[in-house]
C-alpha cells in the first residue's frame, strides 16, 4: 500500500513525466523520438526508494473460526477486528506480504487444525489490513485436497490479492512464473517455496512449489532475465518451535544469496528466528535473511507461539542506478484471544500493551521477553523500530 508521503512523491514523478512528455513531443521527430520519450517517462516514473513489509503465518484454528462466527452474529465469519491495530503499519508499506497457511475451501463447512479450510472473509480481512500478496506454498496448502488448493488461487484472484507458491496446474505455473510486480515503477520479482505438504499427496495436477535447489536457481534466473530489479525469495522451512535456524536453513539461505537474492524471508516454525544482514561480495550488495517471522495470527498456546514479528525493508536506488536492499527493522506483536468485550482474536502491536486483555498480560510478557532475547543475541544489523 502506498503511504501519503510516497503518493505525493508519485504525483511529483507523474508531473515530471507529463513535463517530459510535453518537452519530447515538441522536439520529437518520428518514431525514434517517441520511443525515447517513452523510455524517459518510464525512467522518470521509477521510485528510488521502496518499502516492503513481511508478516508470518496467518493460521486458522478452530477457536478462531468460532470467534469469527460469533463476531459475524452466527450468520457469517467476520474477522474485521483481528487486524485493526496492526493495519496502519501494514498500510504504511508500499507492498505487504503474509503467508496464508489455510486453503480457502469455499464452505459451507470450514475446519481448523489439522486439516484447515478457511472462509474467504479471512483473506478479505487480510487484504483490508493492507496486505497485497498471500504466499500459499506451505505445508497446509493441500489440507482440503486439490479442489480447495485450486479454489484458493481463483478466490485470491477474485479478491484482488496477488499470490504465489501454488498453482492450479502446470499451465498456470508456466504462465505465472516469473512473478514480477511493478511497485512504484520498480520491478520486483517474488518467489515462494515450501519444504513439503505434511505428507499429503499433491494431486489433481496442482503445482506446489517445493524447495528444490534446481527449481529455485532456474526460477530466480528466469525472474532476473524477465527484468526483475530485485529478487525476493520467501520460504516455508525450518523446524517447528526451534528459535534458532538450523544448518539446512543456513545452507539453503547461502545458496539463494549466491544466486542473487536481495531478500530471503522465512516462516513456518511458529516462533521467531533470527534476522541477519549478510554481504554478497560478488554483486556488491547486502542481503537480508529473516529465518522465521513466527505466527501472524493463530490460536497456538505455547509462549513462543503467541505472537510473531513483522519486518520492514527499505530498498534504495544507488548512484549506479541499481536497486539494493538498504535497511530493515522489525516489531513484534501478540495475538490476544477473545476476552471480556473482545469477541475476536486480535493482533496487538507490542507498543500498544494497553490492548492486551488483563488475563493475558503475563503470557504477553513471556512471549516478548523470549522473542527479544532471540533477536538481541542473534540479529545482525536488524533492530526494533518501536523501542
Ligand atoms: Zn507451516
Amino acid at each position: 500500500m502506498r503511504p501519503i508521503s510516497s503518493s505525493i512523491k508519485y504525483a511529483a514523478l507523474s508531473l515530471a513525466m507529463v513535463c517530459l512528455s510535453v518537452l519530447s513531443s515538441c522536439g520529437a521527430r518520428g518514431n525514434t523520438g517517441a520511443s525515447d520519450s517513452a523510455a524517459a517517462q518510464a525512467e522518470a516514473a521509477k521510485a528510488d526508494t521502496l518499502n516492503l513489509l513481511f508478516a508470518g503465518d496467518a493460521m486458522q484454528h478452530g477457536p478462531q473460526l468460532k470467534a469469527a462466527l460469533r463476531a459475524g452474529g452466527g450468520k457469517d465469519y467476520n474477522y474485521d477486528d483481528c487486524f485493526t491495530l496492526i493495519a496502519p503499519e501494514v498500510k504504511a508499506a508500499d507492498y505487504a506480504v503474509a503467508n496464508l497457511e489455510v486453503p480457502l475451501g469455499g464452505g459451507p463447512e470450514y475446519r481448523g487444525y489439522p486439516c484447515f479450510s478457511a472462509p474467504d472473509s479471512y483473506a478479505i480481512a487480510l487484504r483490508e489490513a493492507g496486505f497485497d500478496m498471500m504466499l500459499t506454498a506451505n505445508n497446509h496448502c493441500m489440507d482440503s485436497g486439490a479442489k480447495a488448493a485450486k479454489r484458493t488461487c481463483s478466490a485470491l484472484d477474485r479478491l484482488g490479492l496477488d499470490h504465489i507458491g501454488t498453482y492450479a496446474d502446470s499451465t498456470e505455473s508456466a504462465r505465472r512464473i516469473p512473478f514480477i510486480k511493478d511497485i512504484k515503477g520498480v520491478k520486483v520479482g517474488f518467489l515462494n517455496y515450501t519444504y513439503g505438504t505434511n505428507g499429503i499427496p499433491v494431486t489433481g495436477g496442482v503445482d506446489v512449489a517445493l524447495i528444490d535447489r534446481d527449481r529455485i536457481a532456474r526460477e530466480m534466473k528466469k525472474t532476473r532475465e524477465a527484468g526483475a530489479e530485485l529478487l525476493v525469495v520467501t520460504l516455508h522451512w525450518g523446524v517447528e518451535y526451534n528459535q534458532i535456524e538450523n544448518r539446512t536453513q543456513r545452507e539453503l539461505a547461502q545458496f539463494i544469496v549466491d544466486n542473487g537474492a536481495d531478500l530471503i524471508i522465512g516462516a513456518h516454525p511458529h516462533v521467531v528466528q533470527p534476522m541477519k544482514v549478510v554481504h554478497n561480495a560478488r554483486e556488491n550488495k547486502d542481503v537480508l535473511i529473516v529465518y522465521s517471522l513466527g505466527n501472524f495470527l493463530s490460536n497456538m498456546n505455547d509462549t513462543n507461539c503467541r505472537g510473531g514479528a513483522l519486518v520492514r525493508t527499505r530498498m534504495v536506488r544507488g548512484q549506479d542506478g541499481k536497486m539494493r536492499f538498504d535497511h530493515a527493522d522489525y516489531d513484534t506483536f501478540f495475538t490476544a484471544k477473545p476476552e471480556g468485550a473482545n469477541k475476536n482474536f486480535r493482533v496487538v502491536p507490542a507498543w500498544m500493551p494497553e490492548y492486551i486483555p488483563a488475563g493475558q498480560k503475563s503470557a504477553y510478557k513471556r512471549f516478548e521477553q523470549s522473542a527479544q532475547k532471540i533477536f538481541d543475541e542473534n540479529n545482525v544489523n536488524v533492530s526494533r523500530r518501536h523501542k
